[in-house]
């Protein structure tokens, strides 16, 4: 839902089983966020999991369980641990605010509800999330190219190592390489050298075909590209279009020994990942196969599947 200026409104979470006090709650807040309700802790937590949510307001006395219990089961979710939970309630005692901080809750709102407090706490929660999301979306871009960096990749590359040994599925790596760059900057000057490398950057990213595919910049002017799910002929046909695609952009580079324009060289590796087994094998393999494709001429894709 949208707001007057066409917004996205922040969703509230809004989890009390008192009808009275819940519609309170819901006319304070609904000219500036989007409201959905729960009035059981289990319905609360599918609709944690169920919806895109930026803030819980929850009620510790439901009649099925301890808000403090459903905060303790929201926080255990990787979706919905950076979100943060304010309870309602009539206990004040220290003991009570400590056991709700410990639980994983921000913030108390005592009853009666004062709606003055109510917007100001809300809000100013909402703002300390926003400004944590955006520290860590800065955390994990590449400043110049704004696609996703080496600890980001880093993180996901982990990630998907341990889910796909677990359920037996190939894990593709991509790295790939500006072809002869240091002369292209010494040609045309580090400024259309950074311009280019934005370029190559998006021409790339545009090139990954599934949601779940990533590109970084792994430093300099490489990119790698992850890719979950995918066998060797998948990622061969996603370096394929990636070349092809840096070379339709058509950049001028009258310096290179591989083209009239701007291309990129590839190494592409899959594997299907084990536990035991350390994740930079994969990436120390696609390297392999890229510098093959730079001794075989630039421009072009190198593969290889590895076994374990
Ligand atoms: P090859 O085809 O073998 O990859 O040759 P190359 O010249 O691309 O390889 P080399 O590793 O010798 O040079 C990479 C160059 O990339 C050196 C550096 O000047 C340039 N470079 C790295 N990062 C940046 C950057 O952020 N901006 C610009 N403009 N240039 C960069
Ligand atoms: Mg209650
Ligand atoms: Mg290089
Ligand atoms: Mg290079």
């Amino acid at each position: 839902m949208k707001d007057t200026n066409g917004a996205v409104k922040p969703r509230v979470l809004v989890v009390e089983d008192d009808e009275a006090i819940l519609a309170l709650l819901t006319a304070v807040l609904s000219v500036e966020y989007d409201i959905i309700s729960a009035s059981t802790g289990a319905a609360a937590v599918t609709a944690a999991l169920d919806e895109r949510l930026d803030l819980v307001l929850l009620d510790v006395g439901l009649p099925d369980a301890s808000g403090l219990d459903v905060c303790r089961r929201m926080k255990t979710q990787p979706t919905l641990v950076s979100i943060p939970i304010i309870f309602l309630t009539s206990n004040t005692s220290p003991d009570d605010e400590v056991n709700g901080f410990d639980a994983g809750g921000v913030d108390y709102i005592t009853k009666p509800i004062n709606p003055a407090v109510l917007r100001a706490r809300v809000r100013n929660h909402l703002e300390l999330k926003q400004s944590r999301d955006a520290l860590e979306r800065i955390a994990r871009m590449d400043a110049l190219t704004g696609i996703a960096n080496r600890r980001a990749f880093d993180e996901l590359l982990t990630r998907e190592w341990r889910r796909l040994a677990r359920v037996g599925q190939s894990l593709g790596v991509i790295m790939i390489d500006v072809d002869h760059f240091k002369q292209f900057n010494d040609t045309y000057g580090h400024g259309p050298g950074d311009v280019c490398l934005q370029r190559v950057a998006h021409a790339a990213a545009a090139a990954l075909q599934r949601p779940a595919d990533l590109l970084a910049r792994y430093g300099g002017e490489e990119f790698v590209a992850l890719l979950p799910d995918t066998a060797l002929p998948g990622a061969v046909a996603v370096a394929e279009g990636i070349r092809a695609a840096v070379q339709d952009l058509r950049i001028p580079h009258a310096g290179s020994k591989a083209a009239e324009h701007v291309t990129v060289s590839l190494g592409a590796a899959c594997v299907i990942p084990t536990a035991e087994v350390e994740v930079a094998r994969l990436v120390e393999a696609a390297d392999k196969q890229l510098y093959a494709a730079k001794t075989e001429g630039r421009n072009r894709v190198k593969g290889i599947t590895i076994a374990l």
